[in-house]
């Protein structure tokens, strides 16, 4: 087992993030979760590779980033918290399920800590955003980073609002190629296949920091 370098910066690189699943890349992983192998990836930091079998697996807990383009796999490590979210934590997670009025979201970071585990969240539309919004699949879609607050934890179901600029989708793929999308002009648009796509987006979308 040859350990590669654990620790490295690479800020300003979500941009050129894609994903090999929906599943996998920005999603939170454990040591010892496999994340691909040497012939589709390079090793990048906070990953380890099996020699025997050629199997790249996370050295850390963190975010596993897939980078397509360079061809490369990393894990961006978090703190290894037991943290659990709390009404007027700032939360982050993947889309998950979308329906026309909710949407289910799993919850994997609260407060710039990346938990161990998932909580379970739920955005309805009426907390999406001031202005009226006539159907879920405007606001976010699966596979989608998403920024909220969370806003009521009754019954330990995680209620979240998007409803302020700094919160939303933070980075989208586009539904017809995978490709990430940019945002132009309020829209959401792929410049692989020029797909264009609506999101309630956060102000910062697609650039945020791993
Ligand atoms: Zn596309």
């Amino acid at each position: 087992m040859t350990f590669t370098e654990s620790l490295g910066s690479e800020k300003g690189r979500m941009s050129s993030v894609k994903r090999v699943s929906k599943q996998k890349s920005g999603q939170m992983v454990v040591p010892g979760d496999k994340l691909g192998v040497i012939e589709e990836y390079e090793p990048g930091p906070g990953t380890y590779v099996e020699e025997s079998t050629g199997a790249i697996y996370s050295l850390t807990t963190g975010r596993a980033l897939m980078d397509l383009l360079n061809k490369r796999v990393s894990v961006f490590p978090g703190v290894k918290t037991l943290g659990v979210p709390k009404v007027g934590s700032i939360v982050e997670g993947l889309v998950m399920e979308v329906q026309n009025k909710q949407a289910n979201i799993r919850i994997f970071q609260v407060n710039d800590r990346v938990l161990n585990g998932f909580f379970s969240g739920l955005l309805h539309i009426s907390d999406v955003s001031q202005r009226y919004v006539e159907s879920m699949y405007d606001v976010c879609k699966p596979g989608d980073i998403i920024r909220a607050k969370v806003i009521s934890d009754k019954n330990r179901v995680f209620h979240l609002s998007t409803n302020e600029r700094d919160l939303g989708v933070l980075q989208a793929y586009c539904s017809r190629c995978g490709h990430v999308l940019s945002l132009r002009k309020f829209r959401l648009n792929c410049e692989q296949c020029d797909n264009t796509e609506r999101r309630k987006t956060a102000q910062d979308y697609g650039k945020e920091e791993a």
